[in-house]
């Protein structure tokens, strides 16, 4: 489809929460700008709804948010958008959630946000109708992008289609791992979704769930709350559950890390700050708050197994205000700037040592989940083990074997199970990625991956840079394929602040001019990378975030 005309043509690749992020804050900038040259906007998704995407689509109601209601909305300038909503629009939900009672800091249904993200995706479709601007569904999966005048041709299966700009909301990217297993009987490469998962498990049958984050706590409680009996594995390499979310820690609130203050530290630090450095603010500013020393032993319980480990933390979470938690979940303000200022050492040895145990305590997962987690265990129906080393289909017996070497626990053993579900479905190396998109874009040169993980953006406009390390103007990404540049993008409201710098870009036509692209019709991708001009990179210092 080939539109001529004045007006610019928005693509947004993508119809997941950031999609509806960038929509809704268009309106909003759009009006405040008194008009913009967007003449319309074409949102490329499959799936027949926009809104919920992978992770707010309806499933089973214990696929919880792991953000308090209050703290959760895709619009940056009103962070309590969601709960207002809810409660004013009874109506639009109530049918769905029947059982769900509504307070600032109760963790709802993943599914209940997603049904809020597609209502007011529709209000605001509707809101730049009336602007003028059509926002078109194009049911497709785009696979391709080339360079095309002073735009971009994106390509799905049966069409092509012209824009002037485009943004990138992909998603978590799926790993291609476990290709061996994908045809066998019993192997599920997601838990997702977990309606559909817990009508393809037998009752009886035995489940080795292989990871212990919050995709795999998603797949064990939709199979307990649909009843099952049969033995339960939670196997991941570390062995350990997230850290459970304690009900008391909204009240003390966070000042260090603000954008403000960070912005002004890192003037002080010359530009740079170190992990130590980092480290010490953590360890200074829950001091403060809590008004005696940080004992980190006490948080991190290193010695105790998984189960004995969910026991503290139920019984922590339940009886204390858990200011660490709290001064982790502040960090959402400015965790991208920090990072960016971080140099390529230290980032790499956070990655290599501390990521982990950062995933562990930042992603935090609500009191009702682990309450069930801990049931199980008790219960003798649910073992969680470190130390997985590798996982096939065993031929004599017909079931998964899954090795376990778990340093932990002293215990080295061969699990074998009926059923065999992938939770870790989610990679940040682009090169490991099943996206037909991204391998392309890559392939081409109008991408290069990231070496912390996505594809390299520039960190004040989240424009893409090409193999050449020229930005390609006018493409921006958001989201998982910024997690290098980003650091932090697994939350709404850090997605939401990073989809509005963009909206202000697109909003005013100077900033987002199409220059130094070559006219190239009709060429295939693979030869527009030698032929992209060079566009100066612009050095990425100074925060103007
Ligand atoms: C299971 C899960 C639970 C989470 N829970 C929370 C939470 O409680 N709180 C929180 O703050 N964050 C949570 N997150 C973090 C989450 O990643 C982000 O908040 C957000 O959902 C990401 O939105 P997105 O639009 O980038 O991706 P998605 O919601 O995944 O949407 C991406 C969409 O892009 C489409 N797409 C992909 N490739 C193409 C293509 N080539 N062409 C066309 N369409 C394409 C897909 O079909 C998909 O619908 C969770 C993430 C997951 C995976």
């Amino acid at each position: 489809m080939f539109v001529n005309d004045d007006k610019k043509i928005l693509a947004i690749v993508g119809g997941g929460s950031i999609s509806v992020s960038v929509v809704c804050q268009l309106v909003d900038e759009i009006i405040g700008a008194g008009g913009c040259d967007i003449g319309c906007v074409h949102i490329f998704e499959p799936c027949s709804r926009i809104g919920a995407g992978l992770a707010y689509q309806l499933d089973g109601p214990s696929n919880l948010l792991n953000t308090r209601a209050a703290a959760m909305s895709p619009i940056h300038s009103k962070p309590d958008h969601f709960i207002k909503w809810l409660r004013a629009n009874e109506d639009k939900w109530e049918a769905f959630f029947p059982q769900v009672v509504i307070s600032d800091e109760v963790f709802l249904p993943r599914g209940l946000f997603g049904l809020y993200l597609e209502n007011i995706f529709q209000d605001a479709k509707q809101a730049l109708h009336a602007l003028g601007i059509p926002v078109h569904h194009v049911r497709s999966m785009v696979t391709g992008m080339v360079v095309m005048n002073s735009g971009y041709l994106l390509r799905t299966c049966d069409e092509r289609f012209f824009a002037d700009n485009v943004v990138l909301a992909l998603g978590n990217l799926q790993s291609s791992d476990w290709k061996h297993l994908l045809l066998e009987p019993g192997f599920f490469t997601s838990p997702y979704p977990c309606s559909t998962l817990v009508k393809n498990v037998h009752d009886l049958q035995s489940v080795c769930v292989l990871g212990s984050g919050l995709s795999a706590i998603d797949a064990v409680v939709a199979l307990a709350d649909a009843g099952h009996q049969g033995k339960l594995i939670m196997a991941s390499r570390g062995g350990r559950l997230p850290s459970v979310r304690g009900n008391q820690s909204a009240r003390c609130s966070s000042r260090t890390f603000t954008r403000e203050n960070i912005r002004a530290l890192i003037k002080r630090s010359h530009y740079h700050l170190s992990l130590a450095q980092v480290y010490q603010l953590l360890v200074d500013e829950v001091f403060q708050l809590q008004g005696f020393k940080v004992d980190i032993d006490s948080i991190l319980h290193k010695d105790a197994g998984p189960h004995h480990y969910l026991d503290i933390e139920v019984r922590d979470a339940k009886g204390q205000e858990r200011v660490w938690q709290s001064v982790l979940y502040s960090l959402n303000e400015s965790i991208d700037l920090i990072w960016h200022y971080l140099d390529d050492v230290d980032k790499a040895r956070f990655e290599a040592e501390f990521k982990s145990q950062w995933l562990a305590y930042r992603v935090s997962f609500p009191m009702q989940n682990a309450i069930k987690l801990q049931t199980l265990i008790h219960n003798d129906q649910l073992a969680v083990f470190g130390g997985v080393r590798r996982t096939w289909r065993d031929r004599s017996s017909s079931q998964f074997a899954t090795c376990i070497n778990d340093h932990r626990r002293s215990f080295r053993a061969t699990i074998y199970s009926d059923v065999l579900i992938n939770s870790a479905v989610f990679t940040t190396d682009v090169t490991r990625c099943s996206s037909p998109l991204v391998r392309q874009m890559l392939d081409s040169g109008l991408a290069a991956a990231h070496p912390f993980g996505g594809i390299d953006v520039n960190f004040h406009t989240n424009e893409l840079r090409t193999c050449t390390g020229a930005l390609l103007p006018g493409v921006y990404a958001l989201g998982a394929l910024t997690s290098g540049t980003h650091f932090w993008t697994n939350a709404m409201n850090v997605n939401a602040r990073l989809a509005s710098n963009i909206v202000r870009l697109l909003v005013q036509p100077a900033r987002v001019e199409s220059h130094g692209l070559l006219l190239l019709p009709n060429t295939a991708s693979t030869q527009v990378s030698s032929k992209l001009t060079v566009q100066a990179a612009r050095p990425d210092k100074g925060d103007q975030a």
